[in-house]
């Protein structure tokens, strides 16, 4: 039952399905319940336009902005991004990827987007196909009641009001704020990933020019890898992912902190000399966690609220809106044919693991030598080049056949480890020592 607190406070209100927070998965999700008829409320605690990072999509991000009906609005403000470029200062050239050269080749571009543009694209479409929207709104409790009869969820608005809901499902799309997994204490960190993260904005960086302009730049260095992404007007998103120990250094201000990292990569400096940082230096923990369960009854997480790997690969937004697309077919046939509920959960686990558990084989790898090697100089023996490519499209929900070619470039890049045995032993004992030094710090209660 409610407590006494959510009971007397505030109206009441009542919807179908009440979606704690309005990014790509919360809003997603809503447009689609209100597309199929139910009631949906979705609350957001900040307001749109609001900033967030995360600003490089997917070629298989685009087949579900199609389906949301809002590409051409995503075109008028994105950034055409046909490929991705390495560049390692361990090899002597950086090496260029086209999502074209795919197994698939129908998903040849996605966009760069100012994630500000983007979400507030995708909220006030989930407002015109019919969900009830409320920014300024942060969910503070929620009560599940006893016999399947839903949630009451209780929000506060910016100016101290408070409201409930009672819901006959709740999505929790709250993001890393990671609303139920916290409540549940189901939030688990991943013992084999971590990484933290630094990142501004700069005007003037130089560009590609061509159909190269939009190409998502990874350049590895001592310490981690940057990204380089290039926004529409003028602006390129920057960002330095490194372990936590290296952090941990820091002694000066974050801005001139940043500024060092990145003379630490000549090949960046070259293309940020006549760039000048137009934003705050903002830094965010980037540990991997997923929580330990994807939904119970009445309720299910999607996007970053159920689990977070990595940006390498800019998977995030299109994993977020993939799970709030099976995420909503799955509540529908709950709230719709409740006989069928257990099986429509059981196929959105699937989904939701499948991601995360394709992308980490990757990511944990990503600044391994021979992995470096492997993307550096690409070979396309049984096909393996077009698979990886479309792993890094993001092609992987789909029947596009790259399973095959996926083990063999895993079986190459094994076999390529233990040929070079030294070389793999202190990659590998550089990974455990930083792992150890995040849970030893954990341990002192350090953040
Ligand atoms: C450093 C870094 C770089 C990244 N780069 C990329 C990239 O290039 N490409 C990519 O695809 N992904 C990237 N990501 C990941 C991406 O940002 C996320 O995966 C994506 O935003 C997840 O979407 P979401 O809807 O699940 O969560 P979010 O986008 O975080 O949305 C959650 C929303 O819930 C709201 N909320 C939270 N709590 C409450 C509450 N109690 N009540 C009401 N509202 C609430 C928040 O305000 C927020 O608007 C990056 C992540 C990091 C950390």
């Amino acid at each position: 039952m409610p407590n006494d607190s959510m009971q007397t406070s505030s109206t009441e209100h009542h919807c179908d399905v009440l979606v704690i927070g309005g990014g790509p998965a919360g809003s997603t999700a809503a447009t689609l319940l209100a597309e199929k008829g139910h009631r949906v409320t979705l609350l957001e605690k900040a307001r749109h336009p609001r900033f967030h990072i995360g600003e490089s999509l997917l070629p298989a991000n685009l087949p579900l902005l199609d389906k949301l009906g809002i590409r051409a609005e995503v075109e008028a403000i994105g950034m055409e991004k046909w490929g991705a470029e390495f560049v390692s200062p361990w090899h002597d050239n950086s090496q260029s990827f086209e999502f074209a050269d795919a197994w698939d080749k129908s998903m040849p571009h996605a966009y760069q987007v100012r994630r500000s543009e983007f979400d507030e694209i995708l909220i006030r479409n989930a407002a015109r196909k019919g969900a009830e929207v409320l920014e300024g709104c942060r969910v503070r409790d929620v009560e599940f009641l006893p016999n399947d009869a839903g949630a009451i969820v209780r929000a506060e608005h910016d100016d101290g009001r408070s409201e409930t809901w009672q819901c006959r499902f709740l999505i929790d799309a709250s993001g890393r704020d990671t609303f139920l997994g916290n409540r549940f204490k189901a939030k688990q960190r991943n013992p084999k990933h971590n990484s933290s993260s630094l990142y501004g904005h700069f005007k003037g960086a130089k560009r590609h020019e061509g159909k190269k302009e939009g190409y998502i730049t990874i350049f590895w260095f001592d310490h981690g890898w940057f990204w380089f992404i290039p926004l529409a007007n003028g602006i390129t998103s920057v960002g330095a992912v490194t372990w936590p120990y290296f952090m941990k250094t820091r002694k000066k201000p974050m801005r001139e902190f940043f500024m060092d990292l990145i003379a630490m990569c000549p090949a960046l400096s070259e293309r940020l000399k006549d760039a000048e940082l137009v934003s705050e230096v903002d830094a965010t923990g980037n540990f991997s966690y997923a929580c330990d369960r994807a939904h119970g009854t009445n309720y299910l997480l999607l996007g970053d609220a159920y689990a977070f790997i990595d940006p390498v690969f800019s998977s995030g937004v299109m994993l977020a809106m993939n799970s709030a697309f099976a995420g909503a077919d799955a509540v529908d046939i709950c709230l719709r044919q409740p006989d069928k509920a257990a099986q429509a959960l059981r196929q959105f686990d699937r989904v939701m693991k499948h991601g995360p558990k394709e992308f980490s084989w990757f990511i944990y790898r990503v600044t391994n030598p021979t992995m470096r090697d492997m993307f550096m100089s690409p070979r396309n023996v049984f096909r393996v080049k077009e698979a990886l490519l479309s792993v890094l499209a993001g092609d992987i929900f789909g029947k596009t056949p790259i399973w095959r070619a996926l083990l063999i470039f895993k079986a190459i890049y094994y076999l390529a480890s233990l040929a070079n045995l030294r070389r793999t032993l202190t990659a590998w004992r550089r990974r455990k020592l930083n792992i150890r030094y995040v849970d030893d710090a954990e341990g002192a209660g350090a953040q």
